[in-house]
């Protein structure tokens, strides 16, 4: 009887786990959240820890997953849609249904290596925006899950890319701000409506 129990339970939890972050990848004509753009001081706040990972989180993340998927991006993180906690969620898999997103709550870059890329980035909040950056071309980070599990992983190519773009915004840095041929980023900032002053170079 405890035997089937604890079966019973693990088949739960296993299924609370796959379930805890799956939601449709389908646009949505009225995301749950606002994705705010260069030039909102939200995008210029710093996350705070996140103490406990529990319902309210995850539906968090669900919220941000589905606003992502909306503006079809492959990464969003919590200051963009004016929450200042840290979280982010990637997906780098848009056309793949069954693919799970990653949810990383508490991020931290624990090393990355001295090798450079120059990768091309954008961000849901300079749309239409961009421009070439160069970063650390592998990265280890440590993180909790949607359960609120440390983890621990090694990220290169786009994901690694993805990652540290990220986890700037949680810093309340962009990536426009990591350009240095400014003539550039002001023309291109300029065609798509957005201003310079706006820019916090680094
Ligand atoms: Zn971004």
């Amino acid at each position: 009887d405890s035997l089937a129990k604890s079966f019973a339970g693990l088949a739960r939890n296993a299924e609370r786990n796959k379930a805890s972050i799956a939601v449709s990848k389908e646009p949505l004509e009225e995301p749950p959240l606002k994705i705010h753009t260069l030039g909102n001081r939200a995008l210029r706040k710093t996350a705070r820890r996140i103490s406990k990972v529990d319902e309210s989180i995850r539906e968090l993340a669900k919220d941000m997953l589905r606003s992502m998927y909306s503006a079809k991006g492959i990464g969003l993180a919590a200051p963009q849609v004016g929450v200042e906690k840290q979280i982010l969620v990637i997906d780098l898999d848009l056309e793949n249904p069954t693919n799970p997103p990653l949810i990383l709550i508490n991020p931290e870059i624990v090393s990355a290596s001295t090798s450079l890329e120059k990768y091309e980035e954008g961000c849901l909040s300079i749309p239409e925006v961009y421009m070439d950056i160069i970063r650390p071309s592998t990265v280890k980070i440590s993180f909790r899950d949607e359960m609120g599990r440390p983890k621990k992983m090694n990220a290169d190519g786009l994901m690694g890319r993805c990652i540290q773009h990220e986890i700037d915004h949680l810093n309340g840095v962009l990536f426009v701000d990591r350009v240095s041929n400014h003539e550039e980023l002001d023309l291109a900032l300029k065609e798509h409506g957005f201003l310079s002053k706006d820019v916090h170079s680094i």
